[in-house]
């Protein structure tokens, strides 16, 4: 079979520890045998992002912009105790902070089913898709602990120097107080990239808030929600037959327990960040974990939504095996191969794509996994592979379908 080619490059950005090690694995034993791969490579492991004092980072998103597609491996975010042992000039951010922000993308983040592993939530089938808003709320906030006795007063001043003026609470005594804002361009910018994912996957959208509570400020939400898709998608999803759905925060909570699954979950900020680790842990592992960041423009970062698995590269420094599960960044790959492909119109690459995420699924189906799934698959017969092994069961597989 020849090479599959490539005309627009691929946005490629490395990362750290064990899934560095992965990644190599990948290109080697799954992609290049069949694939001409064209990509712009950066490297965002923590040394290069030293060296660069950070910039390849902007790079590779000012790249994303450019071309529209990036695969990105995990990487570190350094804290104290990783300024010390790679000798760091200064605690760089976290490099997918950064590239959101410089896209100003949303992240969506959905699981990998197989059969043999079910779901701790019995009626769900297809997969949950959480979009969580990644502006303001308590993650900007300004916090106040009140020691004793006191009048709180929420005061907004015009830029032309009216003020309002409002009592939130005459303390008796000691309590606390929070502020928070959000800003309508956000939400817009959230709302549409919701929108252009749904239509991507053909999948309806769900958005839910607590609007009978906060009747001004997650009601702006339902609002601005509301606006966007009359005005700019409602004959869209018409077209694709396909539903958005609103509702009060605790009826989705109640009716995604009841449902088969298969939808798009959008989420204000912090329900965002309790429902994925809630949705990624009802579906088994966070290895099995994928993300894509969306920008409202359209350009596409996708990734593994684990982190760098240190653990397992400590032991594979000491040469001990590892059974590093690589589904995530195997499921990264193709998302991004598969995008190209759409985008470029590269049918070989789209079917590529297809046959790669459906031969590592089998592969998991026919008992050949990872020590981490082994756990939770009701496989009787496994077969437990290391690192390697898997990738090369998985390329057996792929091969097999790449000829038929
Ligand atoms: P982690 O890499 O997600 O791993 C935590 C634990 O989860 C592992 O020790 C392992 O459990 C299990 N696990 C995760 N992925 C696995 C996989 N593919 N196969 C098998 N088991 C897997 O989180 P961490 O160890 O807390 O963080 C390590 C580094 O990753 C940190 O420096 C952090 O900054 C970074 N990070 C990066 C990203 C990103 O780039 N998107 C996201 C999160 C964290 P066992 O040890 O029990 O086997
Ligand atoms: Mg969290």
């Amino acid at each position: 079979m020849a090479k599959i080619k490539m005309n627009v490059p691929l946005v490629e950005m490395d990362g750290d520890e064990m899934t560095r090690i992965i990644w190599k694995m990948i290109k080697e034993i799954i992609l290049e045998p069949y694939v001409e791969l064209k990509t712009e490579y950066y490297d965002l492991g923590l040394e290069y992002r030293d060296k660069t004092d950070d910039q390849v980072t902007v790079d590779a998103a000012m790249a994303t912009k450019k071309y529209g597609v990036a695969v990105k491996c995990a990487t570190i975010t350094p804290d104290a105790e990783r300024i010390k042992e790679y000798n760091l000039k200064q605690m760089w951010k976290s490099p997918n902070g950064t590239i959101r922000s410089i896209l100003d993308g949303t992240v969506f983040r959905a699981p990998i089913v197989v059969s043999s592993i079910k779901p701790s939530v019995r009626t769900w089938k297809k997969p949950i898709t959480i979009a969580r808003h990644a502006y303001g709320d308590i993650y900007k906030d300004v916090e106040y602990r009140v020691e004793g006795p006191g009048k709180a007063e929420l005061v907004f001043t015009t830029a032309g120097g009216e003020v309002s003026r409002q009592t939130i609470h005459e303390f008796k005594g000691a309590g606390v107080i929070l502020g928070m804002h959000n800003i309508d361009d956000s939400i817009k910018s959230f709302a549409r990239a919701c929108f252009n994912y749904a239509l991507d996957q053909k999948q309806d959208l769900w958005f839910a808030t607590k609007q009978t509570i906060s009747k001004k400020y997650d009601h702006t939400f339902k609002d601005l929600f509301e606006e966007v898709f009359e005005k700019e998608y409602k004959k869209k999803f018409q077209d694709a037959n396909i539903e958005y759905f609103y509702t009060l925060i605790d009826d989705a909570v109640a009716r995604i327990i009841r449902s088969e699954g298969g939808m798009i979950w959008a989420c204000k900020n912090y329900d965002g960040d309790v429902m994925s680790d809630m949705v990624a842990t009802a579906f088994g592992s966070l290895a099995m974990m994928t993300s894509v960041l969306v920008s409202p423009d359209g350009k596409y970062e996708y990734e593994a939504a684990h982190g760098t698995v240190q653990r397992h590269y400590y032991q594979h420094l000491k040469g001990q095996e590892t059974s590093t599960n690589s589904m995530a960044t195997l499921f990264a790959w193709s998302g991004a191969l598969r995008k190209r492909g759409e985008l470029d119109g590269i049918k070989e690459l789209v079917d590529f794509a297809d046959k790669l995420e459906a031969a590592s699924i089998k592969t998991i189906e026919e008992g050949v996994m990872t020590k981490d799934l082994a756990q939770l698959s009701e496989i009787s017969d496994k077969k437990v592979v290391n690192t390697r092994e898997f990738l090369i069961e998985v390329n057996k597989r792929l091969a097999e379908m790449l000829k038929a």
